[in-house]
């Protein structure tokens, strides 16, 4: 398809709301805390939002859910956006290929997360942007995820912030372990706090894609201003190809050929540079983390319409 061919993509919607439908009954729902396991399995949203300002929308696409992981993509744009670049080194920029709340390789690297958008790394790209915010990290991130979805109601789910607090014992060890050596500025608690508010934005998929225009805009915002350079809006982009969907972003990319963010309430966020963003949720997860209706939409949508980065 040449790229300036005219894409249907209401009908584009439609095609890949019914390949999610086909995988109804499979995967599990994030059950590790309560405020998440309560979520419909079978429920199903996807919103695209174009560059030229067109949004479309199939099924729940307006149905706030909670964006858990996708957030530690907003964390980083952030991060690079206020001059934060020093970040890298404290964290790499590798895949890991293990879980997205592995320690494993914390130990013999030092304390140095393998890449941002694992637990590990997040942790520490939340620890730099709670210094670069005076102390108001989730808050930043509340407050862009707003000002680009142009949604003023959007926040923090106090309920599942809290439980992810109360159950939070793999990512305590986590946040722990990077202290210890030396690669936390601010303290445990504080982190932990801000890293599990942040994960507890409420959004629809209409919010994330409309957010996630700033990275498929080359780094600009809704508002035309350059939150950016264009460099690093394709480094975000090529992270989240190589690293946003954790030990599965080989098979992501395979099968999706997009970068992209998971998280496990079920949402992913994909970007399409120089056109669109794309959000598809399902809550019913593969055992990656990675929505399994969520996967098969995009998997249906690049492949039907040939718009994918490859
Ligand atoms: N809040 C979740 C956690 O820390 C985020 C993980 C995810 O979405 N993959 O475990």
């Amino acid at each position: 398809r040449p790229e300036n061919d005219h894409v249907d993509y209401q009908e584009l919607l439609d095609a890949a709301t019914a390949a999610a439908r086909r995988t109804r009954g499979t995967g599990h729902v994030a059950d590790y805390i309560p405020a998440l396991a309560r979520v419909d399995p079978d429920a199903f949203g996807m919103a695209i939002a174009t560059v030229e300002g067109d949004v479309y929308g199939a099924g729940e696409w307006e149905q706030p859910f909670s964006i858990q992981s996708v957030s530690k993509l907003l964390t980083l744009t952030l991060v690079l956006a206020q001059g934060g670049d020093d970040v890298w080194q404290r964290v790499g920029r590798e895949p890991s290929g293990n879980p997205f709340n592995s320690l494993v390789q914390l130990e013999t690297e030092h304390g140095i997360p393998r890449n941002p958008f694992i637990n590990a790394g997040a942790v520490v790209v939340t620890d730099r942007l709670h210094s670069l915010t005076g102390g108001h990290a989730a808050e930043a991130v509340l407050d862009f995820v707003r000002t680009e979805s142009g949604n003023p109601d959007l926040a923090i789910d106090p309920e599942v912030a809290a439980s992810e607090a109360e159950h939070g014992h793999r990512n305590a060890a986590l946040a722990h372990f990077i202290a210890s050596h030396g690669n936390l500025v601010n303290s445990v608690e504080t982190v932990l706090t801000e890293y599990y508010a942040h994960c507890a934005i409420a959004a629809s998929c209409r919010d994330l894609a409309q957010t996630g225009l700033v990275l498929a805009r080359h780094g600009l915002r809704v508002d035309g201003s350059r939150l950016l350079s264009r460099s690093e809006a394709k480094r975000i982009n090529a992270i989240l190809l190589t690293c946003g969907t954790y030990d599965a972003a080989g098979e992501f990319a395979y099968r999706v050929g997009l970068p992209g963010k998971s998280g496990v309430g079920g949402g992913i966020l994909a970007i399409l540079p120089g056109q669109a963003a794309i959000c598809a949720w399902g809550p019913a997860l593969d055992p990656a983390g990675n929505s399994v209706a969520a996967v098969a939409a995009l998997d249906a949508f690049t492949t039907l319409s040939g718009l994918s980065i490859f």
